[in-house]
């Protein structure tokens, strides 16, 4: 198939448009209603450093470079609009894996919400996926950034972490006697994450007062937000919720399952502080299970008091593949 015809394809795979573009795919550019504030975020994720195409198919990559896209959009509490995505082929790649890579990632906008509304291919040595995305607000009041936390609010987090890492050490072979169901939730933490969008919009709307996504890992970003919200956060290491099998994991891999917890990159969960009078609010609206881990406190960098038997202080974050 020439590249003309895997265009055509590839338009024909992607849903139709919503009712905010006006044009899409088939001219020079897209043209979109506007809404008050444009929120965009842009996202790469490559062979070899974000995914291995060993052990993820071209649907998981498809899924994969979206959904960590939206998750940026989740984080700032935005309402998901369009996405923009650059393909970098390989020529081993064959346009039948072209296609389930674009089918994925057109299942996933579809169920956001989100238009893919343009988009380019281009040969290359290596996969490389690139989305950049556009989401949407009414008011900039209802957008949450890293650099609103003030002294006493509650530091919290949606649903479960550790397990895009205890998936990632299972890709590499680790053995363990955990059951297949338990393994697969893992596996497919790793592969096929989920952006928190409805979750970022409710935390926003509940007063949440910083907000950022979970993927270098909960001790490096939550790093990021302290820094930028010029204050500490105290983390009771203690209380963070730790999905299925990471503790058997970790224990496999004679790492401390709470290092493992806090350092583990990729699981696009949210962290973020909230007044506590708030916090019923967030939970009642969020959807998704949230955890108080701790609270904000005058001076700089992430503590974890209750981490005794780990420095989870000296715990750089993740680091790719
Ligand atoms: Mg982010």
């Amino acid at each position: 198939v020439g590249e003309l015809a895997l265009i055509e394809a590839i338009r024909q795979a992607l849903s139709a448009p919503g009712e905010r573009v006006v044009r899409s795919t088939g001219d020079d550019a897209a043209v979109v209603r506007s809404r008050p504030f444009a929120v965009t975020s842009i996202d790469t994720v490559a062979d070899g450093v974000h995914f291995d195409l060993a052990t993820h198919s071209p649907a998981d990559v498809g899924h994969k470079a979206l959904a960590t896209a939206l998750s940026d959009l989740a984080a700032m509490g935005a309402e998901p609009g369009e996405a923009y995505v650059a393909l970098a082929l390989p020529p081993d790649l064959g346009d039948g894996d072209v296609l389930e890579l674009v089918r994925a990632l057109a299942d996933l906008a579809g169920e956001t919400g989100t238009t893919v509304a343009g988009g380019d291919v281009v040969s290359a040595p290596g996969l490389v996926v690139t989305v950049s995305v556009t989401g949407w607000a009414d008011s900039e009041d209802r957008l949450v950034g890293r650099d609103g936390t003030r002294i006493g609010d509650v530091v919290g987090v949606t649903g479960e972490l550790g397990g895009a890492a205890a998936g990632l050490a299972l890709l590499g072979g680790l053995e363990t006697d955990l059951g297949d169901e338990v393994k697969d939730s893992l596996l497919t933490r790793h592969r096929r994450p989920t952006a928190r969008l409805a979750a970022g919009r409710a935390l926003a709307a509940a007063g949440a007062t910083a907000m950022i996504d979970l993927s270098d890992g909960l001790a490096t970003d939550a790093r990021h937000l302290a820094r930028a919200s010029g204050l500490a956060l105290e983390i009771d290491a203690g209380t963070l919720p730790m999905a299925d099998g990471v503790a058997e994991v970790a224990a496999a891999a004679g790492r401390n399952e709470l290092e493992l917890t806090a350092a583990g990159g990729d699981d696009y969960e949210l962290l973020f502080t909230i007044p506590a009078d708030c916090w019923a609010a967030a939970e009642a609206t969020a959807g998704v299970s949230l955890t108080r881990l701790g609270r904000a406190l005058e001076g700089t960098g992430v503590q974890f008091p209750g981490a005794d038997a780990v420095d989870l202080d000296a715990v750089r974050g993740y680091e790719h593949l």
